[in-house]
C-alpha cells in the first residue's frame, strides 16, 4: 500500500525508526526496519517533522501489547519498503503535533497553512462543509434555486459602513461590496423566482470588535407568497435536521417563540441563553412605596428594580459579592444589592431598609429557596436589563448550567419596527428599512411610530443571535412612507432606492426571508469560542490578514489608474 502525508512525529530507536504519518484522515505508524532495508532506515532517520513524504509498505497487525487505543489505526502499523521525500520542511514556528498546546493567535494566523494542519482544524473545515452541503440539499429538495448575486454593486444599507471599490473606467465613481444581498433577493422575488437561497459573502466596514470579521458568510434566503410562520417552520426544520445529521449535539424542540417584550422582561436581553432558567423578576410594583431610598428613587424616576435568583449561592463571601458588583458596574450599574437566604436567616446589607412584608413579597416573587442569593439592581430599564442579563449569562456558565452539548434555540418575534436614536434625534430601523410593519400597527406610523411592531424575527441559540429576517414591504407607497419616516429626502430615496421602488410598481409579490449566519453557527456546533477557528483564512481582531499582510499599500501606478490620491492625516 502507498501512503502520502506529513511526518507528524519521528522516533529513532537506533535500529528501528518509527514515523507517525499524518494525512487529512488521521495518523498511522510507519516502521522502518533494518530487516527489510537497512539503507531505508538510514534515510528515514533523516526525516523531520512536517516533511511531506510517500511510503510504500505492508500493513501488519501490531504485536500484542503494542496497540495504541488512542489511534483509530492503533491496531496496525505499516512496514515500509520505499520512502520518497516530496519536500523537506523547515522547523515549524510552532509545534503542530500537540493537541492542547496554546499558540499565540497572531503566529497561527501568520502561518495559517500550518495552523490548519493542527489537530482538529481539518475537522472544523469538514464540519462546515457538511453543514453547508446539508443546507444546499435540504433547500434544493424544496424547490429553492441557488443564485449568485453580484459582489460589485451599489451601497446596500444594512446599518454599517460600506467597503468601496473605486472604478477605473468611471473616475470618481465607486462600487460598494454588498453588506448583504438584501435588495437583490427582493428583486429576484419581483422577478418571479419565488424561492431563492445563496451561501452569500457579506461585507461590513465596522469598527473592530472581539469576534467580528469584515467579511462573513450567511445563508441568504427569500420566499414569495409566505407568512412569517412558513419561514420560521422551514428554518426550524432545516436546523433540527442539520444538527441531528451533522453533529452529536442535542437540540431542544420545538423552538420556543418569545416576543421581544417577553424576552426582555424574562431575560433582560433579546438573545437569551435558554439552556437554563435563571429568569429575572421585576420587583418594581412591590417596592414603589419602599423606605429604601435607592430603590424608590429609581422607580420614581421611571426606572425599575429587578432581581436574579442565584441558586445555592447564599454562602457567597464578601469578596465574591464584591466581584459580582464590579462585574455589573462594568455594564453601567451603580451597585448590586444582595439578599442571601441562608439556613441561619436572611443576610443582606439592605434588609434593614426593607419591611418584613416587602422581604416576604420579594421572596415569593423570586421563588428564592433557603440557600439562594438574590442579586438586585435598580436603575433605568436599559441598565437593569443589560447588567442582569450579563450576570445571568455569567452565572449560567459559572454554576455549570450551560450544557455545552445542548443547542437551545428560540425565535424572538414582534420587535419594534423603529428605534429612537437619541444622539441623532431620529428613527432608525431596528432591522432594516425593508421590513414590513405589522398590518394592524400601520395606522400607528402616523401617530406613535415607536409603538409599531415589525413582521420581523430573530433566531437565537445559547445566547447568540444566529439569524434575522422579516416579511418585507412590497408596496411602493408604504416603502416610501418608511423611508420618509427614517428621514430620507425624496432625492436620497430616488438616488439610493429608486430601482427597488420602481420594481415594486410591476406586480411585486408579497415576500419575506431570513439570513442565518454560517460562521457563528459552525462555531457553536464545533464547540469553539471564536468564529476565526471555523473560517479557513480569517482576519485577526484588528481586521488584518496577517498572512498576506492585507490591507497593504498599492503602487503609485495603480492609484493613478484609479484616479485616486492618498491624503495623509497630517495633510488633511
Ligand atoms: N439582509 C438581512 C441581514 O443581513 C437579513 C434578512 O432580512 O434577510 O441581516
Amino acid at each position: 500500500m502507498r501512503l502520502n502525508g506529513w511526518v507528524h512525529r519521528v522516533r529513532d530507536l537506533g535500529g528501528l525508526v518509527f514515523v507517525d504519518l499524518r494525512d487529512r484522515t488521521g495518523l498511522v505508524q510507519v516502521v522502518f526496519d533494518p530487516a527489510i532495508d537497512a539503507s531505508l532506515v538510514e534515510q528515514a532517520s533523516e526525516l523531520r517533522v512536517e516533511y511531506c513524504i510517500a511510503v510504500e509498505g505492508e500493513v501488519r497487525r501490531r504485536r500484542a501489547g503494542a496497540e495504541n487505543p488512542k489511534l483509530a489505526t492503533g491496531d496496525i502499523e505499516v512496514f515500509a519498503h520505499t520512502l520518497y521525500i516530496f519536500s523537506p520542511s523547515k522547523t515549524p514556528p510552532f509545534q503542530l503535533n500537540e493537541e492542547h498546546l496554546e499558540v499565540d493567535e497572531s503566529v497561527r494566523l501568520r502561518y495559517r497553512y500550518l495552523d490548519l494542519r493542527r489537530p482538529g482544524m481539518y475537522q472544523r473545515l469538514e464540519l462546515r462543509h457538511r453543514i453547508v452541503k446539508y443546507i444546499r440539499d435540504f433547500l434544493s429538495a424544496r424547490g429553492f434555486l441557488e443564485i449568485e448575486t453580484p459582489i460589485l454593486i451599489k451601497s446596500t444599507p444594512e446599518g454599517a459602513r460600506d467597503y468601496l471599490v473605486p472604478s477605473r473606467l468611471y473616475p470618481g465613481k465607486f462600487y460598494a461590496l454588498p453588506q448583504s444581498p438584501q435588495q437583490l433577493k427582493q428583486l429576484l422575488m419581483v422577478a418571479g423566482v419565488e424561492r431563492y437561497f445563496q451561501i452569500a459573502r457579506c461585507f461590513r466596514d465596522e469598527d473592530p470588535r472581539a469576534d467580528r470579521q469584515p467579511e462573513f458568510t450567511q445563508l441568504d434566503l427569500e420566499m414569495s407568497f409566505v407568512t412569517q410562520d412558513d419561514i420560521l417552520n422551514l428554518i426550524e426544520e432545516l436546523y433540527i435536521g442539520m444538527i441531528e445529521t451533522c453533529t452529536d449535539k442535542r437540540v431542544l424542540k420545538p423552538f420556543p417563540r418569545l416576543t421581544h417584550e417577553e424576552a426582555i422582561a424574562r431575560y433582560g436581553t433579546d438573545k437569551p441563553d435558554l439552556r437554563f432558567g435563571l429568569e429575572l423578576h421585576d420587583l418594581s410594583d412591590l417596592l414603589c412605596q419602599t423606605e429604601f431610598q435607592a430603590f424608590r428613587s429609581a422607580i420614581e424616576a421611571g426606572g425599575i428594580v429587578k432581581a436574579l435568583c442565584l441558586p445555592n449561592c447564599a454562602d457567597y463571601s464578601r469578596k465574591q459579592i464584591d466581584e459580582l458588583t464590579q462585574f455589573v458596574k462594568r455594564f453601567g450599574a451603580k451597585g448590586l444589592a444582595t439578599i442571601a437566604f441562608s439556613a441561619d436567616g436572611v443576610r443582606s446589607p439592605i434588609a434593614k431598609f426593607l419591611s418584613d412584608s416587602e422581604l416576604q413579597a420579594i421572596r415569593e416573587r423570586t421563588g428564592a429557596q433557603t440557600g439562594d442569593l438574590l442579586a438586585i439592581i435598580a436603575d433605568t430599564p436599559k441598565v437593569v436589563n443589560e447588567c442582569l442579563s450579563r450576570l445571568r449569562h455569567r452565572m449560567g456558565q459559572e454554576l455549570g448550567l450551560a450544557d455545552p452539548n445542548l443547542m437551545a434555540f428560540a425565535w424572538i418575534v414582534d420587535f419594534p419596527l423603529l428605534e429612537w436614536d437619541e444622539e441623532e434625534a431620529r428613527w432608525n430601523p431596528s432591522h432594516h428599512p425593508f421590513t414590513a410593519p405589522r398590518e394592524e400597527d400601520i395606522p400607528l406610523l402616523e401617530t406613535d411610530p415607536g409603538k409599531v411592531r415589525a413582521n420581523c424575527y430573530d433566531l437565537v441559540c445559547n445566547g447568540h443571535e444566529l439569524a434575522s429576517g422579516s416579511i418585507r414591504i412590497h408596496q411602493r407607497g408604504l416603502q416610501d412612507k418608511i423611508f420618509h419616516l427614517l428621514g430620507y429626502s425624496d432625492a436620497e430615496i430616488q438616488e439610493r432606492f429608486g430601482h427597488l421602488l420602481e420594481a415594486f410598481e410591476y406586480g411585486a409579490p408579497p415576500h419575506g426571508g431570513i439570513a442565518p449566519g454560517i460562521d457563528r453557527l459552525v462555531m457553536l456546533l464545533a464547540g469553539d469560542e471564536t468564529i476565526r477557528n471555523v473560517i479557513a483564512f480569517p482576519k485577526n481582531t484588528a481586521m488584518v490578514d496577517l498572512m498576506f499582510g492585507a490591507p497593504s499599500p498599492v503602487s503609485e501606478e495603480q492609484l493613478r489608474e484609479l484616479h485616486l490620491r492618498i491624503v495623509h492625516d497630517d495633510e488633511a
